[in-house]
């Protein structure tokens, strides 16, 4: 039996449906975008902190290399009070200058090093501090997700097997035209008729239509938007 108190009802049943989907609204997204956020910045600190490593070894080796030139220089240079000859002094100046070069050279490279470093470190320092923010922001938004997931779960279950006998009560072609107004419409296919007008629309229900569906005795729907129409003191049954 087809009657526009079960369109009402399950009208009903289905705008609780959408204040449940809308209660969680788009916090399912923004924890997941958070998630993925929050990985990436794990990701990025894990990888500078492997670098800043690599680093140091570097550093140290070079240094150590340093070192030896240094102290291979400084023989060379007690060696230049000792030659006998020109061409033996040249010699040893040419080599001096030779591992002077080699010494700039490791110098600027661990110039260069040093600054990718402390480049590193600041930015590995900002992403541990934004990530601490991230962290509590997501797993407040978490836990309000869970906690409202849990909350709505029962009380949607309840309303879809609520939903389920009501259907149950309508013809087929009636609920196939609900749903589609339903889509069609934002989620309100029942309206009922206010001063001769669709509520829904806007739009005014002819005299003789007004006085049917003032009757209940069939289901009327408006010629403009299609949404099923109810008297208003039809709604208390
Ligand atoms: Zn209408």
């Amino acid at each position: 039996m087809s009657s526009i108190a079960s369109l009402i009802k399950l009208q009903e049943v289905d705008t609780q449906l959408q204040e449940i989907r809308e209660l969680l609204g788009d916090l399912p997204v923004k924890v997941d975008e958070l998630s993925q956020k929050e990985k990436s910045f794990v990701e990025e600190i894990t990888q500078a902190k492997t670098r800043i490593k690599e680093i140091d070894l570097d550093m140290s080796k070079k240094d150590h290399n340093a070192k030896a030139i240094q102290t291979k220089i400084q023989k060379l240079k007690d060696q230049l009070f000792l030659v006998k000859t020109n061409k033996q002094y040249d010699a040893l100046s040419q080599e001096i200058d030779y591992l002077k070069e080699e010494l700039d050279s490791i110098e600027t490279g661990e110039l260069e090093i040093s600054f990718e470093k402390d480049t590193l470190a600041e930015k590995t320092e900002a992403h541990e501090n934004n990530l601490e923010s991230l962290t509590s922001d997501l797993h407040e938004r978490k836990s309000n997700l869970e906690l409202l997931i849990e909350e709505s779960s029962e009380k949607k279950k309840n309303l879809e097997n609520i939903r389920q006998s009501i259907i149950a009560d309508i013809s087929d072609a009636i609920v196939s035209k609900y749903n589609r107004v339903l889509s069609a419409r934002n989620g309100v296919a029942v309206v009922e008729v206010l001063d001769a007008s669709c509520s829904g629309c806007g739009s005014m229900v002819p005299p003789q239509k007004k006085a049917e569906v003032k009757k209940g005795n069939s289901i009327y729907s408006c010629d403009v938007c299609s949404r099923f129409l109810y008297w208003p003191t039809q709604k208390k049954d």
